[in-house]
């Protein structure tokens, strides 16, 4: 009784064709939950960055993907004063980065920051 319609296919491409543009927004999710999960283990600073400088990619790989710079990619190189560390970052990934720190620095900064009560 039921026949598949040749025209279903053409529903599926149209349909395969817009997830592979929520792929983009799924790394860019996955990024995010790397970087966020990278600051709680200390491998990515979570202080404030000063000295920043960019630059264009010189091979290295980036602290936050693990992606290489490319020479013809933006690089930002940074260092955070608080814990002594600098970071080399894709843009992208500084700017995820810093809004991550940011957001995590409210919940855990009292750690960073010793306040002296006794
Ligand atoms: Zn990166």
């Amino acid at each position: 009784m039921a026949q598949v319609a040749g025209d279903y296919l053409i529903d599926r491409r149209y349909l395969e064709h817009n997830l592979s543009i929520d792929t983009q927004e799924m790394d860019k999710y996955f990024l995010q939950r790397l970087v966020h999960h990278r600051i709680t283990e200390r491998r990515l600073p979570l202080g404030r960055a000063v000295g920043i400088h960019q630059m264009w990619g010189d091979g290295r790989p980036c602290d936050a993907c693990e992606e290489p710079l490319s020479p013809n990619e933006r690089a930002v190189m940074a260092m955070v004063p608080l814990e002594w560390m600098s970071v080399h970052l894709h843009v992208n990934c500084y700017e995820l980065w810093d809004a991550e720190r940011s957001a995590l620095f409210g919940e855990i900064g009292g750690r960073g920051e010793s306040t002296q009560i006794m």
